[in-house]
């Protein structure tokens, strides 16, 4: 896994980083060094992970102390090769250690079978309704399948693709959710006995699954709700030591997704919950990624990669126009890969005592600014001049 994640970070550096806010990272385990976490600021081991068996997808470790993995799905045609390679190296690049394609037809699972050969991530198919489906991936090179049971009607059906993913080494995440309860009883649940329901029909997979003495599995209880994805996925933590898949079902746009993604995998994963994270989103899946890594990254499960901008709220004491200045700052910092921490602060008042951590720190007054690097005030210089002056300073870190 790690030497996955260092090509992959080699070929994130070579790659485009689409914001200083939001750059690639490192993924961090347990034990990592504290010297390095000091320095940067980073707080692996705070966080104090489930144990759990380790599950492989591929060479990928999924559990304990493996880094906390993120996976995204392309989202063009899988039998449109040529694409779905671009994209997967595309979310590669921006963080991703595994990748998922829905196979819905034969012709998918033939093309997915030549996008195994053609990259280095482990691919995930994802199945739905159809065993043949599943079966076919797994013959074609799938690391991993996901399977909803719960539309797999046939015992004998699961029992095949159960055996398939033995003979090829593949795992399969066991999937339950919230939606697919209402088919259960044929009519409306209420919300209060949904998570006792969920946690019931894991438990029903699961024994089918042991009672083949298969054991590759990662569990993943879904929900469109963040308090309920929270409390079923506490329970299934309690219940199963597993691998843990975490995400919201239809999470919106981007900008709708971040908040309820953030909150509901951000306190699971707190309390040590969550092995590989998928954030949902409309839209390009790249920005799934992004949003996903800084969720790690605000934890400190992962190593910023990229810049970090700091920009402090603005009040009345703002000398100048913070946000506007921020903006170009940000896009200045585009060009870095460094992992630096750079803060641009309204005022000389609070400002300095703020940016002291940063390695590098824009304190505004009225149409002036200081810089300070890491704590020192190094110049003053007109407004005008102050993103030139930082650039050439960024260069010198
Ligand atoms: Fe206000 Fe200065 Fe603090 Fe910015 S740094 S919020 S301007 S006190």
């Amino acid at each position: 896994m790690l030497k996955h994640n260092e090509a992959e970070t080699a070929s994130r550096h070579k790659g485009e980083t689409p914001s200083p806010l939001i750059g690639p990272c490192r993924h961090v385990e347990d034990g990592f060094s504290l010297a390095w976490a000091c320095e940067t600021g980073y707080n692996p081991g705070v966080i104090k992970r489930r144990k759990t068996r380790i599950v492989k997808v591929g060479p990928v470790k999924l559990g304990s102390t493996a880094p906390v993995v993120i996976q995204s799905m392309t989202k063009v045609p899988t039998v449109d090769v040529a694409r779905c390679v671009r994209q997967i190296k595309q979310l590669v690049r921006a963080g991703c250690g595994l990748v998922r394609l829905a196979v819905p037809r034969r012709a998918d699972t033939e093309a997915f079978a030549g996008i195994v050969q053609k990259v280095e991530v482990p691919l995930i198919a994802d199945v739905h309704f159809s065993p043949d489906r599943a079966v076919e991936a797994i013959e074609g090179g799938a690391a991993k399948i996901r399977l909803n049971p719960g539309n797999i009607k046939k015992r004998k059906d699961i029992l095949r693709i159960i055996d398939a993913a033995k003979m090829h080494g593949a795992a399969i995440r066991v999937g339950v959710n919230e939606a697919s309860i209402r088919d259960l009883t044929g009519e409306p649940v209420p919300a209060r006995k949904r998570t006792a329901l969920m946690l019931r029909e894991m438990k029903k997979y699961v024994r089918l699954f042991e009672n083949r003495d298969f054991t590759s599995l990662v569990l993943s209880a879904k929900s469109s709700d963040v308090v309920r994805t929270i409390e079923i996925n506490r329970a299934i933590a309690e219940t199963f030591d597993y691998p843990i898949h975490l995400g919201l079902t239809h999470a919106g746009l981007p900008e709708d997704a971040r908040l309820p993604s953030a909150i509901a995998l951000g306190t699971l994963l707190a309390e040590g919950i969550g092995d590989t994270i998928r954030v949902s989103a409309a839209g390009n899946p790249v920005r799934e990624t992004e949003i996903a890594e800084q969720i790690l990254v605000a934890l400190g499960l992962a190593e910023r990669l990229s810049p970090e901008l700091i920009v402090c709220p603005t009040c009345a004491r703002a000398g100048i126009d913070v946000t506007k200045l921020a903006r170009r700052v940000e896009k200045a910092l585009r060009k870095i890969d460094k992992p630096l921490r750079v803060a641009v602060m309204g005022c000389v008042v609070n400002g300095p005592g703020e940016a002291a951590d940063a390695d590098l720190a824009i304190c505004a007054a009225r149409g002036k600014g200081y810089i300070y690097r890491r704590g020192r005030r190094i110049s003053i210089m007109a407004e005008a001049e102050i993103v030139p002056a930082m650039l050439k300073e960024l260069e010198r870190l």
